[in-house]
């Protein structure tokens, strides 16, 4: 496990890149980012609006939602200062929603005078495969996570609506990829359409191994190849657009009237409160990069902050020290109570997910082999 000289990022993460001199493609892009000429990024989005825009009152995008503080401003971007008539789309999961996930939703609509369609895909469905990706893969929102792409994709192609907007080019950011680019196309159509067929497994062939019937599959099926080809969909990362920074979205949410948990609950392992708060039991999706990977979403937001000059590396590690390996009680309880499992029973699954190569056990606990503090402290 080596850590990237600059953050605290582990070369450990799926598909990471690492250069010679031991810095990350993470921080390598957000160096690139610094140097983007981003007026010129601006206009090309504002071309691209001006592409789609419509005279005659009907939606001319969709902006993929889920409430929360990029959604506010996703919104606000599109619709304040482009001027464009978003229609929004919502993928929500079952778990219970926290106080400020129900009001945000409510506020981005009001707020911005949009529609907004919130998808509620079938519970039982949910919970199966839900099932199938915490035990099987130790991912448990595998198939909730790709509807987040491919319905908002879905409902534009059936809608008419060329433009889906999205927020931020995760894989650009944490830098499991070089390729700067805004399309999402590729993306979404990666294990879906007839030409990506070639290349792998599909994606619903993954899950209907698992025994999910076809029938089952609205959500993840795209349209046609001639549906696609006739409605030409856009699917676009406004972050190749516009300077993503967490933070600032947050503060310029908040004067639309956006809540975070400050006042609702402090989760234990996370070090900001306005981040992937719709849901209580998400973040026990998030935490399970801890036993496979030996880093959680410390590691990340910790990074980021260093990239950005807010805190120093070894502030970093301290706050990695402190509260990377937590799993949040609440979050968990709402895991699996919805799940239907027993406590212990959770424990046993999660057991097979501690990777021997990075991690020991001690005295019945799970200890990292190189955790990041020995080498910065
Ligand atoms: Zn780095």
């Amino acid at each position: 496990m080596k850590y990237c000289k600059r953050c605290v990022m582990p070369d450990t993460r799926p598909g990471s890149i690492f250069d010679e001199e031991g810095v990350c493609q993470a921080c390598r892009n957000y160096e690139r980012n610094e140097k983007v000429d981003w007026k010129v990024r601006r206009e090309e989005l504002k071309c691209l609006c001006d592409q789609y825009r419509r005279k005659d009152g009907y939606y001319d995008c969709v902006i993929a939602v889920s409430g929360g503080k990029d959604s506010h401003f996703l919104t606000y971007l599109m619709k304040e200062e482009m001027d464009m008539n978003p229609l929004l789309i919502c993928v929500a999961d079952p778990f219970t929603h926290t106080d400020a996930g129900i009001c945000n939703l409510k506020n981005l609509g009001e707020s911005f005078n949009c529609d907004i369609v919130t998808f509620n895909m079938s519970i039982d469905l949910f919970r199966r495969v839900t099932r199938i990706g915490f035990e099987k893969l130790g991912e448990p929102l595998r198939f909730i996570e790709a509807a987040i792409y491919t319905v908002p994709f879905k409902y534009a192609v059936a809608f008419n609506i060329p433009l889906i907007i999205f927020g931020e080019n995760a894989a650009y950011t944490y830098g499991t990829t070089t390729e700067d680019s805004y399309s999402v196309k590729k993306f979404i159509l990666a294990g879906h359409s007839a030409a990506a067929e070639k290349l792998g497994e599909r994606i619903t062939d993954f899950w209907q191994d698992r025994g999910i019937p076809v029938n089952e599959m609205n959500a993840l099926i795209l349209p046609s190849d001639e549906t696609i080809e006739r409605v030409r969909p856009e699917p676009i990362f406004l972050s190749y657009f516009i300077p993503w920074d967490d933070e600032k979205n947050w503060m310029l949410a908040k004067r639309y009237g956006f809540k975070d948990l400050h006042h609702e609950w402090r989760r234990e392992g996370c070090i900001e409160d306005y981040g992937q708060i719709d849901s209580m039991a998400y973040i026990v999706h998030l935490w399970m990069k801890y036993p496979k990977f030996g880093f959680s979403r410390t590691t990340d937001i910790a990074s980021r902050w260093v990239r950005k000059g807010k805190i120093t590396r070894e502030e970093a590690g301290r706050l990695v020290m402190e509260y990377d390996y937590r799993l949040d009680q609440r979050a968990m309880d709402d895991f699996i109570t919805f799940m239907g499992y027993k406590p212990r029973q959770f424990w046993d699954i999660v057991e097979q997910y501690w990777n021997p190569e990075l991690f020991e056990k001690v005295d019945g606990i799970w200890r990292l082999k190189h955790p990041i503090y020995r080498e910065i402290i």
